[in-house]
């Protein structure tokens, strides 16, 4: 008798991946050797992100173009509502269709003025990202993909008017959420519960963020109302000078959050890379994804 026969086959798990569109040339680079370390773990898909206010609009599609010409990855675009009309919106949207790119990641974005300031829509654009959804909708039948909060977005007063806004998303055909970043995995699981009570039942992907510096992830969770535990603060401490240790450290924490995402029944994750494949492609070796040397970035 072994103690192997008990235990249950893992499922199988499905992963996709975060980019930010580069800056420079030094950038692309390291983007694409993320990129050609990762494409051989078949993602679900690869997002780009969109810059706040709408300032990458070129050079997120560019990244998503080189992206469907030069891998055999599946792309997603992300697109804000901020600072441009309903047609320029529009206009991005189809530029992405004759790029090839069938998946776009709706969101409303944060207010011009910088995050903490009071959201004012444009005049003559979409007002809530469940416009967006909408329209997209209209131009072509894309997959899209909205944003979820685990902890409430900051700007929500309470609790039902950030479900109604999820649910609005999915009513106007959004068919998948991924979370902002959160290191508490039972507010995630309560915030799933809180989704299913209000009759919401596409994929709540969990949106995971290594952390490569603890110091500027800090920065980002305080800007996006993620929540850092203390013991995690403390697992860190000390560890500003010691890239190695700090990077060991980093892999631990998030195997651990994964791996207790997956014994509470989560299948799919999202990882936000921050361009870096190293703590990314180690977690998903923990989860049991492995290369397919056949799928070529490039
Ligand atoms: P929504 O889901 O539309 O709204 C979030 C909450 O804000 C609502 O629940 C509601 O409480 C409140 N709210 C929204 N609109 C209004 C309104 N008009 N009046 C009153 N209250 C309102 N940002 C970028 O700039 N580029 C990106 O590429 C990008 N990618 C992201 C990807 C993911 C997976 C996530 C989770 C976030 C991303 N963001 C990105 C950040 C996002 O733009 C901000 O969090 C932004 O503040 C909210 O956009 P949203 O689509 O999430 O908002």
């Amino acid at each position: 008798e072994t103690a192997t026969d008990d235990t249950p086959e893992r499922p199988e798990m499905h992963v996709s991946f975060e980019f930010f569109p580069p800056k420079s040339d030094k950038m692309e680079a390291t983007l694409w050797q993320a990129i050609e370390k990762l494409a051989p773990l078949e993602p679900r898909f690869v997002s780009v992100t969109y810059g706040a206010g709408g300032s990458t609009r070129e050079r997120t599609h560019a990244t998503v173009a080189r992206i469907v010409r030069e891998t055999n990855l599946t792309p997603a675009a992300h697109l804000t509502c901020v600072d441009a009309t309903r047609e320029e919106v529009d206009q991005v949207a189809r530029d992405y269709l004759a790029a090839g790119v069938r998946h776009i990641v709706a969101l409303r974005g944060d207010p011009i003025a910088g995050i903490g300031t009071s959201y004012r829509a444009h005049p003559g654009g979409y007002a809530y990202s469940s416009d967006l959804v909408a329209a997209l909708k209209k131009i072509a039948d894309f997959e899209i993909s909205v944003s979820a909060y685990a902890e409430r977005h900051p700007e929500s007063p309470d609790w039902q008017t950030d479900i109604d806004m999820l649910k609005r998303k999915v009513d106007a055909g959004a068919t998948r959420a991924i979370t902002q970043f959160f290191f508490n995995n039972d507010l995630f699981e309560a915030y799933v519960e809180r989704v299913r009570a209000a009759g919401i039942f596409i994929p709540i992907v969990p949106g995971v963020i290594p952390i490569h510096n603890f110091t500027q992830i800090s920065k980002f969770a305080g800007m996006c109302g993620a929540s850092m535990p203390q013991a995690l603060v403390e697992r860190f401490e000390g560890l500003e000078h010691d890239p190695e240790t700090h990077k060991l450290v980093a892999a631990a924490v998030a195997a651990e959050q994964v791996d207790d995402l997956v014994s509470r029944g989560v299948t799919d994750f999202h990882f936000y890379t921050l361009n870096r494949a190293d703590l990314v492609f180690a977690i998903c070796h923990m989860l049991g994804i492995r290369p397919h040397m056949e799928t070529v970035a490039a």
